[in-house]
């Protein structure tokens, strides 16, 4: 059949009644290529499937209007006033002219009906205009309503002629949809878009849009039908309709995607083979009991229970592991990592840094002490000598703990028997990435994703849906919160006095400048001149300055950063590459340069980077004397709270679900309609009723829930089902 419709598809208009019929009884019309729809065609199916991705009648269906105008109202000039935005207006013709010279050429008309006038303007299409515009007819105008000096007045009026009264006033919400200019240009603007969806709903019925949801679901939470909510978030009768229709679409699409979620979840916790972490065993205990510098936090406790559980239950861990800077990851994942080396397993810890893979390193020497594990760094500037004998070592098993970056992943990189990853400040790793060192092993090991930026909730729920997640919400105690302020760059020199008091009573500092990618050459050139500046301020050799930035060899920024951990220099001058992970407890002071430049999670990250030790510490957030708003909002957040999941919140509200590091690429935001922020509400209950689902019926096989499995089998990709497989 496809085959006679091709064929077909030159005289398509002549011919549509019959092709039409033919679609109208197909089992699948939702598939059908959008360019076999009346009034599409070849050229403008071209331009739907590049400018709107939208290539089948399906994806059409799902190109919902971003609004609908009010054409129910006719409104009476006298009645209009500033408040209102579009309106819609009747009245005849009173006269029209053209005033100004060629350029700036326009044209008015002016409308009136009984209560007054109202003037109609046009800059564009004049010839076209003056054609249709007949003194003493009747109109309908509609466009978007200002005022001039006080009178109403309406630019590029969408302008119709009133036949006769009973057709005057049409009943409907007219929706306008997103387009393109491109589109514009082919006659698609966003209401002839409408003309086609309306094409499309006239050959669908209900036997088309089946339900997906279970009637529970829909009784519990009074939702629409899935077809009368595509059709009314189309052509609603009413705003309430409307309001209807999203509501349940809005569901749909979270309770798709937490079902998704829940089943890969289920699927993991029940089928899912891991290795068995049965013993607590020499090492393990006696770290624990005689090397163990502090007591554990309640938080590291309880996440270290339920990492144990988790590896102790024979299926797979995939666990995020959120914990606000300086919670004190590193120790829980090391007790895990000497857990796997007591049950004849190895680890792995991996940071997205040489820095940070160092620093994890020297760490983790230190606290094992005499504890024997055998332990080594991998990074890119491992030299090939040593390089040779770790993966000889790794590969014959003599090595129990390998850190290091990227360098892990490759090819080359072969275990005898991984049996737990460790990957700290996961979202600089893809998803793919992930996956490449779990293939390292016949059964895969443990995952435990640790990030420091911590993840709004809903976020988590949606992005990282598929991993069960662990919250370290708790600082070791002692801490004292980091007193955060902000000065304008005019005050430079009594912050630079702050810090040489602080430099003088023992204390280091941070100076950190922005380096942006778009920006690069300038922000190089500012962070060498601040280098100057600071080094005139504190001169040599009663001071010492370590620089880091990304431009130097990895062994000097390697010597540099060594050197400030050592209390060899007191101040460290820097690019954001110290952001993540970097301990040294002695700093007291973050200066942060142009810190309208950043981030908020990246503010919190380098504010992070002091108060790990007894001193109370300071966060100077410097900024020039001119701040957009938003940058306004970040330094207020940030003076406000020292709490890194309620600014993730905030971050989220500021920037939106697609500007958050990491989800961007994921593709699990697969979300039209839904906002994780403003639906929080509607995501609550979609997740929870979900989970309750999965619980009771995992496979989705009773008679209620059939109709919701086809439905999922129906979909393809795209969402988190397919990142784990
Ligand atoms: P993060 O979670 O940011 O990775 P780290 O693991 O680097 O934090 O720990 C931050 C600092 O807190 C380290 O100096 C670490 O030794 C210390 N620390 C961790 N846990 C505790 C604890 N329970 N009591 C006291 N200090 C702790
Ligand atoms: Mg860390």
């Amino acid at each position: 059949m496809y085959q006679v419709i091709t064929g077909m598809s030159k005289k398509i208009t002549v011919i549509s009644n019959i092709y039409f019929c033919a679609i109208a009884t197909s089992p699948n019309i939702l598939a059908h290529p959008i360019e076999y729809l009346k009034g599409v065609g070849p050229q403008r199916a071209d331009f739907l499937k590049k400018e709107l991705a939208i290539f089948t009648f399906n994806d059409l269906l799902h190109h919902y209007p971003y609004r609908h105008v009010d054409k129910t109202k006719v409104t009476p000039i006298i009645d209009l006033n500033a408040s209102m935005e579009y309106v819609q207006v009747q009245g005849r013709l009173w006269h029209y002219e053209e005033i100004g010279e060629r350029g700036t050429k326009r044209l008015i008309a002016y409308l009136k009906d009984e209560t007054g006038v109202i003037e109609l303007t046009w800059f564009k299409g004049l010839n076209w205009i003056e054609k249709i515009l007949k003194q003493d007819e009747n109109y309908l105008a509609f466009g978007r309503l200002t005022f001039f000096m006080g009178k109403p007045q309406i630019v590029h009026p969408e302008l119709e002629p009133v036949k006769s009264q009973s057709n005057a006033v049409r009943n409907f919400l007219e929706p306008i949809y997103p387009t393109t200019e491109k589109l514009k240009t082919k006659g698609l603007n966003g209401r002839q878009m409408g003309k086609l969806t309306r094409d499309l709903f006239s050959l669908l019925s209900e036997k088309d849009l089946p339900e997906n949801l279970p009637d529970s679901v829909l009784k519990k939470f009074r939702l629409l039908s899935r077809f009368e909510a595509l059709q009314q978030i189309h052509f609603p009768a009413s705003l309430d309709e409307y309001e209807q229709a999203l509501r349940r679409l809005k569901f749909e699409e979270f309770f798709i995607t937490q079902i998704r979620l829940a089943m890969v979840r289920s699927e993991r916790h029940r089928k899912s083979t891991g290795v068995l972490f049965e013993k607590v065993g020499e090492l393990f205990n006696s770290f624990y009991h005689q090397h163990l510098p502090f007591e554990l936090t309640g938080a590291q406790k309880r996440v270290l229970k339920e990492i144990r559980s988790d590896t102790a239950g024979g299926h797979q861990m995939n666990r995020l592991l959120q914990g606000d800077v300086g919670s004190g990851k590193t120790i829980v994942a090391l007790l895990i990592m000497l857990l796997a080396v007591d049950n004849g397993f190895q680890s792995c810890l991996m940071a997205p840094t040489e820095i940070l893979a160092q620093q994890h390193f020297n760490t983790i020497t230190e606290l094992l002490n005499d504890i024997p594990v055998g332990l080594h760094l991998l990074t890119g500037s491992t030299p090939a000598s040593e390089r040779k004998h770790i993966l000889q070592s790794l590969a014959e098993g003599n090595l129990g703990i390998i850190v290091g970056t990227h360098a892990l992943i490759e090819e080359v990189v072969q275990f005898k028997n991984l049996g737990f990853v460790v990957i700290d400040e996961q979202h600089r790793f893809g998803v793919a990435q992930r996956a490449r060192l779990w293939k390292k092993a016949k059964i895969p090991p443990h995952i435990l994703v640790m990030t420091a930026t911590p993840i709004p909730r809903t976020l988590a729920m949606t992005a990282y849906g598929d991993l069960d997640y662990s919250i370290m919400d708790e600082l070791p105690p002692g801490r004292q919160p980091v007193a955060t302020v902000h000065r304008y760059d005019t005050r430079r020199a009594q912050v630079l006095d702050f810090i040489r008091s602080e430099i003088d009573a023992g204390r280091q500092s941070y100076i950190i400048f922005p380096l942006i990618e778009e920006s690069a050459k300038l922000d190089y050139e500012n962070l060498m001149s601040g280098y100057e500046n600071v080094k005139a301020f504190f001169p040599e050799p009663k001071y010492w300055i370590s620089m880091v930035h990304g431009r130097q060899p990895a062994e000097q920024k390697e010597t540099n950063m060594q050197r400030f951990v050592n209390g060899d220099t007191q101040i460290m001058v820097s690019t954001t590459v110290i952001e993540v992970g970097v301990n040294v407890p002695n700093a007291s002071v973050m200066l942060i340069e142009s810190a309208e430049k950043f981030g908020l999670s990246q503010l919190h990250q380098l504010r992070g980077r002091v108060g790990r030790g007894a001193a109370k510490s300071y966060c100077i957030l410097m900024t020039g004397a001119q701040l957009g708003t938003e940058a306004r909002q970040r330094i207020k957040i940030m003076t406000s709270t020292n709490n890194g999941f309620e600014i993730a919140e905030k971050d989220l509200e500021l920037r939106g679900p697609g500007e958050i590091e990491g989800t961007k690429q994921s593709g699990a935001l697969n979300l039209k309609l839904a906002d994780i922020v403003k639906d929080k509400a509607i995501l609550n209950a979609a997740k929870k009723t979900a989970e309750e689902i999965i619980e009771t019926d995992s496979e989705l096989e009773t008679a209620e829930n059939l109709q919701l499995k086809y439905y999922i089998m129906s979909l393809h990709g795209k969402t988190p089902w397919s990142l784990i497989s």
